[in-house]
């Protein structure tokens, strides 16, 4: 196989190419590879494939809507399945969000947020608020928006001019007071007022737009915020006119043990950003939903008869994504797949937690069915021991994602106790080898 005309998104091209590992078909919880193994998937591909791999009612839904209409534009036209598609997501979304604006990833959906806190608060007059607040270790996505009020630096320094008016919250990991908490950790409310700290003295509140966060932090490492943060932000939002987003493209669609971390963590932003599982992988596609207040607030500013919101994607609402999308949250329902990720989070948790005490563990974090475990950086520098561990898993046939020191599982939420068990003792046995 020729692998040259390929330029690999977010990959060590070259060490990759010397050593690939290719996909060849994938089924339930397992990949098959060029040389016919069966590898477990720990990470539901890149933590989409919520439904499990090669789910025939998905696929089907698909190939018939490929049959039907394959592709048709949504500026000013439209197709009954794009109705049909935001329907459905405004049914199942947390309470209060009405409205659906349909992309095609979730770094679209991070954009497309931003753009509608602009609009929202241009619309009411308020046009000094244009600035942006993230975290340190938020991701949300690749795009510019995303990117600029993203806080994790590797994905921000190649890139020196980002989107002016951002600044960053810290993190909330805290290994030394929080190490090897189950759920959400009891220290660091606190850190919410950081917020309100740094409007007040390195801005003008009037003059921020919104703020987003990721209720649990998947691509830095499964960071989690703890017990009263979200709340705590929320409230100086509200206080201080700050639409707050929530970036729920991975905690979304059952992740955490219920339908949204919206719902499990009980805190509500303005705006829902969400992508990944809400086709289980199969097609591409985002959405952003917010409530009645916004929309109507953009759309009632804008004079009769013109494009009230001049955003979207030739791919809005693409019909074989809704298609996919349907069919996905009919088998999440009929499945019943987010309660038995809540059934299921308890086993998930012992596992990952009975790696405490295995040498260079440093920390364990989980909610629902998602956990990271961190290794102690060796002196081969950060990620090096993680990604040896990671190697040894893959050979012994488990895959998990990487990011720095942390291995990251968030399986198919189809997964079985006997398959809980194997990630966390082939996981085990990788680190003490690599010992
Ligand atoms: N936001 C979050 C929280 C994510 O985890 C990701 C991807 O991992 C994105 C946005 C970007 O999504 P995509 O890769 O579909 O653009």
């Amino acid at each position: 196989m020729n692998l040259d005309a390929m330029w690999m998104p977010f990959s060590a091209n070259e060490s990759f190419k010397a050593n690939p590992r290719i996909i060849t078909a994938a089924q339930g919880m397992y990949f098959t590879d060029n040389t016919g193994r069966q590898i477990l998937d720990a990470s539901a591909g890149l933590w989409c494939v919520n439904a499990g791999h090669g789910n025939e009612r998905i696929i089907n839904a698909v190939t018939e809507q490929a049959k039907k209409l394959d592709y048709a534009p949504f500026f000013n036209m439209s197709h009954d399945i794009g109705f049909k598609a935001a329907e459905r997501l405004v049914e199942m979304a947390p309470k209060g969000f009405d409205k659906v604006f349909f992309t095609n990833s979730g770094s679209e959906s991070a954009d497309t947020s931003l753009k509608i806190a602009l609009a929202y608060h241009a619309a009411r007059g308020e046009t000094g608020r244009i600035k942006f607040i993230g975290r340190e270790k938020g991701y949300h996505g690749v795009n510019f928006g995303g990117t600029s009020v993203g806080g994790i630096g590797f994905n921000r320094k190649a890139f020196n001019h980002l989107l002016p008016f951002v600044d960053h919250l810290r993190h909330t990991l805290d290994i030394e007071r929080n190490g090897f908490t189950k759920g959400l950790p009891a220290y660091g409310a606190e850190w919410a007022d950081e917020l309100e700290n740094r409007i007040f003295t390195l801005h003008d509140p009037k003059t921020i737009a919104a703020v987003i966060i990721e209720p649990m932090a998947g691509s830095a490492g499964v960071i989690l915020p703890p017990q009263g943060y979200l709340q705590r932000i929320r409230d100086i939002c509200t206080k201080h006119g700050i639409l707050l987003i929530f970036d729920e493209v991975i905690t979304g669609f059952g992740r955490t043990g219920g339908d949204w971390a919206t719902n499990t963590m009980g805190v509500t932003p303005d705006i829902l950003n969400c992508a990944k599982g809400i086709t289980n992988g199969v097609v591409p596609m985002g959405a952003v939903l917010v409530g009645n207040g916004i929309y109507n607030t953009v759309v009632d500013a804008a004079s009769e008869k013109t494009i009230e919101f001049a955003h979207g994607y030739t791919y809005s609402a693409h019909p074989l994504a809704c298609a996919a999308m349907i069919a996905t949250l009919d088998v999440y329902r009929d499945e019943g797949l987010f309660e038995r990720a809540a059934q299921l989070s308890p086993v998930f948790e012992q596992a990952a937690h009975s790696l405490q005490g295995t040498p260079f563990v440093k920390d364990i974090r989980n909610i629902g069915l998602v956990a990271g475990v961190e290794l102690e950086t060796s002196s081969a520098g950060l990620g090096k021991r993680a990604g040896l561990v990671q190697q040894k898993c893959w050979e012994a046939g488990v895959l998990m994602r990487l990011t720095g020191e942390t291995l990251a599982f968030s399986p198919p939420l189809i997964v079985n106790e006997a398959e809980i068990e194997r990630i966390f003792s082939t996981l085990g046995q990788a680190i003490t080898e690599v010992a």
